[in-house]
């Protein structure tokens, strides 16, 4: 009787006949969903998806709360969203079943959800390690349900893997904001002594890319706005701190700091004014990385400056596989760590209204079991 009861209860929902035998799964589980863009944030019992054949199912433990998460809910792009839509694509957790094709996960492996859910895998840009470029790429909190949920589904082939013993939430925003920030600094090309401007750098990706840069032998200019964001920058390394928000006269100010100009700028603030700004203060022969998408946005270069000082502007789209991987290396090594602030799933509404008043200090993680 009372085993039939807490059967009943807990509603156990038998998987793939690969999930571990005494796995159970709940068949429904907490989330925020959203049915139109800017629309509520709905905090609610949501099905448990099943994983396709070629997919894992992830006992999702924490997510970190990304920009992008933002402009998603908001409709902020030109490429529309999936609706409803439960955002997020910085989710770490727990394999807790396997399609019936899956051969690289084992129940009970850690893994990561990142924004690159899925790609088709024999394109042109796949096969050459563009796979964020595959016109099929399925987006985890964008096309496919993300990981402000418990329970969320991933490709296997694209799903991070975490080692055993990782924390989970200090992990979680690697798997957007580390990856992403990692490959831009490698898009800079620079050399082991170069400086490199972060711009936007007080914030989720900002935070990581100072890190990485300095792990990676470079010197760090930081630009944000406000003294705390200053503290922040420069406690985890900066060199230099230019306040956009008092700076009389930033691009001078910059050029002053570094005598000459930045050797690279990687842009990962949400305004248009500083991405056009960053081609003016960038030394010669320099490298602009365009990462951050303010809605709406163009970047303009004063074609005499560009020619005469040579300068090269490129866009990067988070990482591929590899950089997955070595990003996650950099994190378990100790190398960099993300400022984060651990609140419940249900409090992710406010995380974005915090978001957009620009008051976040690194990056704000949700607990999906609160
Ligand atoms: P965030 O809100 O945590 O950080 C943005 C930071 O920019 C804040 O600290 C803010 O104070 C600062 N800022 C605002 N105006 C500024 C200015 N004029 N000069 C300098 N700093 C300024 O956001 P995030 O999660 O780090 O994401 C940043 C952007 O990167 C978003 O647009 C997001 O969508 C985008 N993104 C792109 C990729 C990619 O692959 N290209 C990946 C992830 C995120
Ligand atoms: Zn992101």
């Amino acid at each position: 009787m009372l085993r039939n009861l807490t059967r009943t209860k807990q509603s156990v929902l038998r998987l793939s006949t690969r999930s571990l035998a005494t796995t159970s799964i709940p068949t429904t589980q907490k989330a925020i969903i959203f049915d139109k863009n800017n629309g509520p944030l709905e905090y609610k019992d949501i099905p448990v998806p099943k994983p396709k054949p070629n997919e894992i199912l992830i006992n999702v433990k924490y997510s970190g709360v990304c920009h992008t998460d933002l402009h998603a809910w908001k409709g902020d792009w030109p490429l529309p969203t999936k609706l409803p839509l439960v955002g997020g694509h910085e989710g770490a957790g727990v394999v807790v079943a396997l399609g019936d094709e899956v051969k690289n996960f084992k129940i009970g492996d850690l893994a990561g959800i990142k924004w690159l859910n899925g790609s088709c895998q024999s394109c042109e840009y796949c096969v050459n390690g563009f796979e964020s470029n595959c016109a099929q790429a399925d987006l985890s909190g964008y096309t496919h349900d993300g990981s402000f949920q418990q329970y969320a589904t991933a490709d296997a082939v694209q799903a991070a893997k975490i080692p055993q013993g990782t924390d989970l939430a200090g992990v979680s925003p690697i798997l957007c904001a580390g990856i992403t920030v990692y490959k831009a600094l490698k898009t800079a090309h620079l050399k082991a002594g170069d400086i490199v401007a972060i711009s936007g750098a007080g914030g989720g990706l900002g935070s990581l890319a100072v890190q990485y840069a300095k792990a990676m032998g470079y010197r760090v200019l930081a630009i944000d706005g406000g003294k705390e964001k200053g503290e922040l920058v420069k406690s985890l390394g900066a060199e230099f701190y230019v306040d956009y928000q008092s700076s009389p006269d930033l691009i001078e100010e910059i050029q002053s700091k570094t005598k000459g100009g930045p050797h690279g700028v990687i842009n990962v603030s949400v305004s248009d004014k500083a991405i056009s700004q960053s081609t003016k203060f960038v030394r010669s022969t320099g490298s602009v990385v365009l990462v951050g998408l303010p809605p709406n946005a163009v970047v303009h270069s004063d074609v005499f400056n560009h020619v005469i000082k040579s300068i090269s502007i490129k866009g990067s789209y988070v990482g591929n596989r590899a950089d997955t991987r070595e990003a996650i290396e950099f994190f378990t090594r100790g190398l960099v760590k993300s400022p984060i602030k651990v609140v419940g799933l249900s409090e992710l509404p406010g995380v974005y209204e915090l978001m957009e008043q620009g008051k976040i200090l690194g990056r704000y993680v949700v607990d999906t079991s609160k």
